[in-house]
């Protein structure tokens, strides 16, 4: 397995302070130490490890540029960064789309035109309509700002169609699932991510209102995977369709659409992180010990810290008698990790995973009755008209 995916921290501050932030309202504090911003010299170094891990391999590359908020970071540090991808990669003969994620808080024309100009994508957060969006994201005096990101996709949808690459929401189990994605979908995206919380067990003062929350999120996903078979659409929810292509097609892939070892994080002193969602774990659990200026990837892949994730994402024990275990491969480990004994079991997740791909299996199984009965009237049909 490669590295195909690497997330530059390009800018460690944010200018919103979401309540549910994995960087700022998790236990990882590493942002702290972090400069505001990743230098050019940084970036470069970053680009250079990336193409000479690459040599030699084919497919493409993702380079995606997060934070914190990396619009704050300005026009003149992303012109910078664009022309140093292309004059690093492209000259290689290296593969590569760009992404970048905003909280969709400021509308900068002249990054726009940066992004449209190097081929890259744009991706907003966006959790629902104001009722929904506007109980957890916050800017640091605590005022919504949903307002500033319907102009922001509204002006993408119909001026910046190019570098539209599509939505990421979090679910809150307590919306409206029909909803969040009606109003998301309005919008027009390519794409939309729905990304369960990162939530722990750990988290809950009880057991019961722990089962609670879980309850809540299966039936969210319930009703928003049929809400989306019957949806008109040309917005893919990615999530939904992933789980459904793994459920259609035996030898099963696991339902994760990303495999945390294909990702590697670089903040913007140049350190190399595991993946983001681990970071919910604990301060320093994603560190690699490993910095750009110092290691090639080939290192950081062989280190103790990968490892460690290597051992994450096989199955853990608590699933081996699930009869969906090769569907789901129990879900992310970030929602394995149990804080009070800081040790990795069940998913937090479990009860909605399992029932999704439940109801995954149940449609493609219908759809294949339906094709066969399709499928043997027309037989009969064409053995009908040779008689005749
Ligand atoms: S549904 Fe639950 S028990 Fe089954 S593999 Fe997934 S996380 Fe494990």
């Amino acid at each position: 397995m490669a590295v195909t995916n690497y997330i530059f921290k390009v800018a460690s501050r944010c200018n919103a302070d979401c309540s549910y932030c994995y960087v700022y309202h998790k236990d990882d504090q590493t942002w702290k130490g972090q400069p505001r911003f990743l230098s050019l010299e940084t970036f470069e170094a970053s680009l250079l490890r990336i193409a000479d891990y690459w040599l030699g391999r084919s497919g493409r590359l993702h380079i995606g540029l997060h934070g914190g908020e990396p619009f704050i970071a300005g026009a003149r540090r992303f012109g910078q960064w664009m022309s140093c991808v292309e004059t690093t990669l492209k000259p290689r003969g290296i593969e590569y789309q760009i992404s970048v994620q905003t909280n969709g808080i400021l509308c900068n024309t002249d990054i726009m035109q940066q992004l449209r100009s190097a081929g890259a994508k744009l991706f907003v957060s966006c959790d629902g309509p104001p009722g929904v969006a506007d109980l957890q994201r916050v800017d640091h005096l605590g005022r919504p700002f949903s307002r500033q990101v319907k102009e922001f996709l509204s002006c993408l949808q119909h001026d910046w169609q190019d570098i539209y690459g599509g939505i990421l929401a979090v679910i809150d189990p307590d919306s409206s699932p029909e909803m969040v994605m009606d109003y998301l979908e309005g919008f027009q995206p390519p794409l939309v991510d729905l990304l369960l919380p990162l939530i722990l067990r750990s988290d809950f003062s009880d057991l019961e209102t722990f089962q609670l929350y879980q309850h809540r999120l299966c039936e969210w996903l319930e009703r928003a995977f049929l809400h989306y078979l019957n949806l008109n659409t040309n917005s893919q929810f990615r999530y939904f369709d992933h789980v459904l292509l793994s459920a259609a097609s035996p030898p099963f892939e696991r339902a994760i659409p990303f495999d945390p070892r294909e990702t590697l994080v670089i903040e913007s002193n140049g350190d190399y992180h595991l993946d983001d969602t681990l970071r919910i774990c604990g301060d320093q659990f994603t560190a690699t010990g490993k910095t750009v200026f110092e290691a090639g990837i080939p290192e950081v892949i062989s280190s103790q810290s990968f490892q460690k994730l290597n051992a994450l994402t096989q199955l853990p024990p608590a699933c081996r008698q699930c009869d969906l275990q090769n569907l789901c491969g129990g879900g992310l480990p970030a929602h394995r990790w149990d804080r009070n004994c800081q040790e990795f079991g069940l998913a937090s997740t479990c009860p909605s995973l399992y029932q999704l791909f439940h109801q995954a299996q149940e449609v493609i199984e219908s759809f294949r009755q339906h094709r066969f009965q399709q499928q043997g009237f027309s037989d009969v049909d064409s053995k009908k008209q040779r008689t005749l």
